[in-house]
């Protein structure tokens, strides 16, 4: 209980805090808190004069167009002649022609295409050069065949500025190979909670290595300053997201930061003070909010603070969509988002409506002119200094088109030195590693032989799923780069999943670690590593019980809770999510063939490693002390200092508690989602799925894909159904009892006609399901309209069920057509519902 009380004080500091910061954030003197930076590119008369030849000679429309950045999947060629577009984007997983398989030739094709579609000025009558943006963001990431580095937490914990200055330019040629001149790199999060699902994408828990690194990954992306600045093998940079986008209250994913203002500087804003000063072109606005007020439409933090007082002159583009989840605003229309600062809109579908309600807006002084010339100015200053205008189009530059340059050796080289760099040995027994390669090594664990899993989220798809090795030509696994040099030096190597061997192995190498996830998708209650199935667990405990030496390869996005993995392995690495230049592991844990060790551990943790399952960095609270602290790592020939007994106990304080959450953008995991009819089952792995008459497909709510569609076409053998996937630990429920209620938000679109049944399953057969006809509820809510609905449990559960292990903790089935929207479904006690079910009949 001393762990709740301490919570509890730590949350009544930060509510002191935020009364002060409020009255902050109209402080008259932002200099005291955002000073100027010593921007190191600086304005240029010529380029100055250019930019402002330009705007002259500017329509409204063109000037407007300029601001507006849709998405590849849903604007055409044809769209960019005729508007004109100041830049586009692809989103993650997005390719050319929707080809997953796209060659780097198709990549340049559509740049060219695009290009000259901009400077055609026959229907728009602009030749302003347009320009790509990609999330590069560990490597060029989207294009099968490029290399992939380890991600920015791995980066972190080699703590070596100058190989990240070598990773970014690599990563800079490869982009340009393929004729793009813009990457929404580096982010530059501080990340506080590592329950954030974008804890991966952080370097450290520590601004200071934040602030070195942004500078020097913005170094080796745009050039240096004064030397190579946006030379031919650069791109232009952005720091990201604008700001405390680490620091969301419980990790939540485009949450809300309470922060104070001193803090939100001292924490939060030091990437941006390394990469501002070294001259990083771009910003892009955060999804988050501070003290309730999205960045996007925060002027004081956007314009005063960034813009005025930092002394920032580039461009300061959005977040997919980001401009309609500010109060009063929708994907279509958003000129509190302008008037706030925001120069670019980064909207990847509703560009049409939002490019002439924009216009219109203007032309009614919703947003006065003076901010469209200011935001078009910065736009064009950045092209100028880009060299834009004076470069040849995409497919005539230097670097475009080489393609010998995506996934070249020496860049694989870097990537793979980086790996070895980021590994951080947190217990080495009886000095277990390094290894002799001349031993019989059993490879374990469904990591070994998955370079999409050692990648992790954003690679080659958005959430990092659904690819196979073959999909990354000229990477390694990390079993592949042991087998090489094992069997190099005399050994052998058996790859085995799960374990399974006929000649005991003298050691065993087990690779397991979290599926790969992007944003709020990898959002966690908890840091407990598997808390529902403990598969790897019990995988460790069996090869340790038969007296096997373990060496655990931990994969991973965050820091996580593995004292029990830990107390199986005799070995453990921090291995993060290394890329797919697997073969660095090796390097560091096997001996040479003359039986030297290669390459000692360097890597130490840039972010502490928890002794709790919600630990939560909050610097200067003594109490909360890591297993393994900031700075912690072993190297050979250390004491070790972890044993086999580490407690595997723990508790949870409420705040934490285990009310099932499922919001519509965590379908992939860890709850899954299926349709059913005619007893056919199929799992829902994409946003839209039909089967038989019954469809699935989701839908933007508050933010983007936070509610689903579910319609029944009144066949009774349609069913839909939420089960516990990996990672949901079904003994935490709630225990069912009098209070206990389940909770939907909901808007129905079509009103059944007949019963419609809810329904929950102890077990994935149909032993226990039962249901209850909610359908007298729904016939008093209006249509089109959102409701919480609350049903009390009771109605379909047994009261004082304990520990009733729900694995289909809800099912809806309808027996006539019935069309409706569900969001955030949970099962606790009531809070704020509109509706509620009184008896259960
Ligand atoms: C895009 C991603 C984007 C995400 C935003 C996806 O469809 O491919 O690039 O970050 O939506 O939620
Ligand atoms: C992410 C950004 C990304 C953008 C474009 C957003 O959802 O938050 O980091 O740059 O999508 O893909």
């Amino acid at each position: 209980m001393k762990r709740l009380s301490l919570l509890i004080a730590a949350a009544l500091t930060t509510a002191a805090c935020t009364s002060t910061s409020t009255s902050d954030n109209t402080a008259a003197n932002t200099n005291s808190v955002w000073p100027k930076l010593p921007i190191k590119v600086t304005k240029k008369s010529a380029e100055e004069e250019k930019v402002a030849e330009i705007l002259a000679g500017m329509t409204l429309e063109q000037k407007i167009a300029q601001m507006i950045q849709p998405e590849i999947r849903d604007v055409t060629v044809e769209d960019m002649r005729k508007y004109g577009f100041g830049s586009f984007l692809n989103g993650g997983g997005a390719y050319p022609d929707n080809n997953k398989h796209a060659t780097p030739e198709d990549w340049i094709a559509l740049a060219e295409a695009m290009y000259n579609a901009s400077v055609d000025d026959s229907l728009d009558g602009s030749t302003i050069p347009t320009m790509w943006g990609t999330d590069a963001v560990h490597g060029h990431n989207n294009v099968i065949g490029a290399t992939l580095f380890p991600h920015n937490i791995g980066l972190g914990a080699a703590n070596d500025p100058s190989l990240i200055e070598r990773i970014a330019k690599a990563t800079a040629v490869e982009v340009q190979a393929t004729g793009i001149d813009w990457v929404f790199a580096p982010t530059v999060a501080t990340v506080r909670d590592d329950r954030w699902g974008r804890t991966y994408e952080s370097y450290s828990e520590d601004p200071a290595i934040v602030k070195d690194y942004s500078a020097a990954i913005v170094r080796g992306l745009q050039g240096h300053a004064d030397k190579d600045f946006l030379a031919d093998d650069r791109v232009i940079a952005t720091v990201k997201h604008f700001i405390g986008d680490g620091g969301t209250v419980k990790g939540v994913d485009q949450g809300n930061n309470i922060d104070t203002e001193a803090d939100l500087f001292a924490i939060h804003g030091q990437g941006y003070v390394g990469g501002l000063t070294e001259g990083a072109q771009t910003v892009m606005a955060s999804f988050n909010s501070w003290h309730g007020k999205k960045l996007h439409g925060h002027k004081y933090l956007l314009t005063e603070a960034l813009k005025e007082s930092m002394g920032f002159d580039g461009l300061v583009v959005g977040d997919w969509n980001g401009h309609g989840q500010i109060d009063g605003c929708t994907n279509q229309s958003c000129p509190q988002a302008i008037n706030a600062g925001l120069d670019i809109f980064m909207v990847p579908s509703d560009w049409r409506e939002l490019y002439y309600n924009t216009i219109e807006q203007v032309k009614q002084g919703v947003i006065p002119l003076s901010r469209i010339d200011d935001a078009v100015t910065r736009i064009l200053r950045v092209k100028v200094r880009a060299g834009l205008f004076d470069k040849p189009s995409p497919a005539k530059r230097k670097y475009a088109g080489r393609l010998e340059l995506i996934g070249h050796d020496d860049h694989r080289a870097i990537a793979r030195e980086a790996v070895r760099k980021s590994l951080v040995l947190l217990k080495n027994e009886a000095s277990l590693l390094p290894l002799s390669p001349t031993q019989n090594i059993l490879l374990a664990g469904d990591a070994a032989h998955n370079i999409g899993k050692q990648s992790g989220g954003w690679t080659i798809t958005w959430q990092g799923t659904n690819t196979t090795n073959d999909e990354f030509p000229g990477g390694t696994s990390i079993y592949q780069g042991i087998k090489r040099q094992v069997e190099a030096a005399g050994g052998s190597v058996t790859l085995s999943e799960n374990g399974e061997f006929t000649d005991k192995p003298d050691v065993a190498i087990v690779v397991f670690g979290e599926e790969p996830y992007a944003e709020g998708v990898g959002d966690r209650d908890t840091l407990i590593y598997q808390p529902d199935s403990k598969r790897d667990l019990a995988l460790l405990k069996s090869l340790k019980a038969q007296g096997i030496p373990v060496v655990a390869v931990f994969i991973s996005g965050r820091p996580m809770w593995v004292n029990p993995e830990l107390n199986q392995s005799d070995a453990f690495v921090a291995a993060w999510l290394p890329g797919t230049e697997g073969a660095g592991i090796a390097d560091v844990i096997l001996r040479d063939a003359n039986n030297q060790v290669q390459y000692d551990f360097t890597g130490r943790l840039s972010f502490s490693w928890p002794s709790h399952p919600t630990h939560i960095v909050n610097l200067g609270d003594d109490d909360y002390a890591p297993l393994l602290p900031y700075g912690f790592g072993l190297s050979y020939g250390d004491v070790n200092k972890l044993t086999d007994v580490l407690s595997e106990e723990y508790e949870l304080d409420s705040s934490s508690a285990p009310a099932i959450t499922l919001h519509a953008r965590s379908v992939q995991a860890p709850w899954q989602i299926s349709l059913t009819a005619h007893g056919k089952k199929q799992m829902v792995n994409a946003n839209t799925l039909s089967v038989g008459g019954m469809s699935y497909r989701t839908i933007d709510w508050k933010v983007q894909e936070d509610a689903f569609n579910v319609t029944f076409s009144g066949d009774t053998s349609e069913l839909f159904s939420i089960s516990a996937g990996d990672g949901v630990n079904t003994q935490q429920l709630p225990t069912i009892d009098s209070d206990t209620v389940m909770m939907l938000s909901l808007q129905q679109t079509k009103a059944p006609q007949a019963a419609v049944m809810l329904g929950i399953n102890c077990s994935t057969s149909t032993t226990c399901q039962r249901e209850f006809n909610i359908q007298p509820a729904l016939a008093g809510l209006a249509n089109n309209e959102w409701h919480r609905l609350a049903i009390p449990m009771r109605c379909i559960a047994m009261e004082n069920e304990n520990s009733l292990t729900l694995k289909i903790p809800m099912s809806l089935r309808s027996d006539s057509a019935y069309s409706v929207n569900l969001a955030d479904i949970a099962i606790g006690s009531e809070a704020e519902a509109d509706a509620k079910v009184t008896t259960c009949n």
